[in-house]
């Protein structure tokens, strides 16, 4: 190998993406967001979130979201503050009656995991397992109440079909849709709980936790309200319901994350809704996978294709380091494209989220044979 600095390497603006934006959250925030912000903004910003302007941004944010994922009746849109990992705190307080079981396949699902399992006053939860690059199935069990999914595992790039288990009678199906939401397929009537923060496929910011529930899992919340189980206000589902049923957070949330969020879902809403969101991410996992597929030096991670998701693709490297790779990229004004440091595997990590444009992706690709055909030279 020759030694050719990466940060040295100038990629030809011609092939350059016109975005180079590829994270897995933060994830890109569209210029439009941004300019409606700029334009907009100063009516919302600085005001009190306790008064109908902003309360209106928030209806139009649970009312969009309503209608992007075609929720039934009885489904309530909460939200509160924090981002994903709380709400693990608060469906531990709020959600689980009693022992809850996880399929672990990656690092978020593991975290929820391990959040439940320090909680007193819980059972030691089931943990099904499986090795860094597949996704496991649920097993009915008795005594299990709540089953724990997750739809996208960003560390690994896996994603799930959503499927309510057989033979788990009233439990809850509650989904960890942090990155998938808004990028991937799924039906209300497979799941009871879908929750997610808007940093990855809804193109805002991070710090808000939201969370789509089906009238099961309201009673379940209203339940476990009401035996008095000790939880800090600030973790409390019923609080939260309560507060995001009158268009509020429970404390002061983040407006401009709001604002962003409810841009994003619009432009969501004007191009088609969710077909249109997973047609533009499909058309980018195809390019992605496809040119991966046929690479001399890059491979697909997710070894069986039903798997690989359409939001997040992990690409294994072989004779040549990501890191050279990702510092040229950088170097070039393409961004976050670092795998997950600790799946330790020489390996890029892209984020296809519905604000990124398909065409962006192919040029990715392009550019990314263009720094290793000269770091391999
Ligand atoms: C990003 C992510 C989280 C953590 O989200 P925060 O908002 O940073 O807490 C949890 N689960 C999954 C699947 C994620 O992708």
């Amino acid at each position: 190998m020759k030694n050719v600095s990466p940060a040295a390497i100038t990629i030809p603006s011609s092939l350059l993406p016109s975005d180079g934006r590829f994270g897995c959250g933060p994830s890109k925030v569209r210029d439009a967001q941004l300019d409606a912000l700029a334009a907009d903004g100063r009516r919302l910003m600085g005001t009190s979130h306790r008064q109908p302007p902003v309360k209106s941004l928030v209806g139009s944010v649970r009312a969009g979201l309503r209608e992007l994922f075609s929720l039934p009746d009885g489904w309530e849109v909460v939200l509160g503050n924090g981002g994903s990992t709380v709400f693990w705190d608060v469906a531990t307080f709020g959600l689980i009656e009693q022992r809850s079981q996880h399929l672990v396949f990656g690092e978020f699902s593991q975290k929820f995991a391990d959040a439940v399992a320090a909680a007193p006053h819980l059972g030691d939860p089931s943990v099904v397992a499986s090795p860094p690059g597949s996704h496991p199935a649920a097993v009915a069990t008795p005594g299990v109440d709540t089953y724990c999914l997750t739809h996208n595992e960003t560390s690994t790039g896996v994603a799930m079909s959503l499927a309510r288990p057989a033979n788990i009678g009233d439990s809850l199906v509650v989904v960890d849709a942090t990155s998938a939401a808004g990028g991937l397929a799924w039906s209300p009537s497979e799941v009871d709980v879908y929750y997610f923060a808007p940093q990855k496929s809804f193109a805002s910011d991070g710090g808000l936790w939201i969370a789509c529930c089906s009238p099961r899992a309201i009673a379940r919340i209203e339940q476990i309200s009401a035996t008095k189980r000790w939880m800090p206000a600030s973790l409390d589902l019923k609080i939260a319901l309560d507060n995001s049923r009158a268009d509020q957070t429970y404390n002061t949330p983040a407006i401009a994350t709001i604002f962003l969020l409810d841009q994003q879902i619009r432009w969501m809403l004007d191009h088609g809704g969710m077909s249109w969101c997973t047609q533009r991410t499909t058309e980018s996992a195809n390019t992605i996978y496809q040119w991966a597929t046929a690479s001399p030096y890059a491979s697909p991670f997710v070894a069986d294709a039903a798997q690989r998701s359409h939001v997040v693709a992990t690409i294994d490297l072989d004779g040549v380091a990501a890191t050279d790779v990702n510092a040229a990229l950088r170097a070039n004004g393409i961004v976050d494209t670092d795998g997950y440091r600790k799946l330790g595997r020489n390996q890029l990590r892209i984020g296809m989220f519905p604000a990124v444009e398909p065409t962006d992706v192919n040029a990715l690709t392009t550019c990314i044979d263009y720094v290793v055909e000269r770091l391999r030279n």
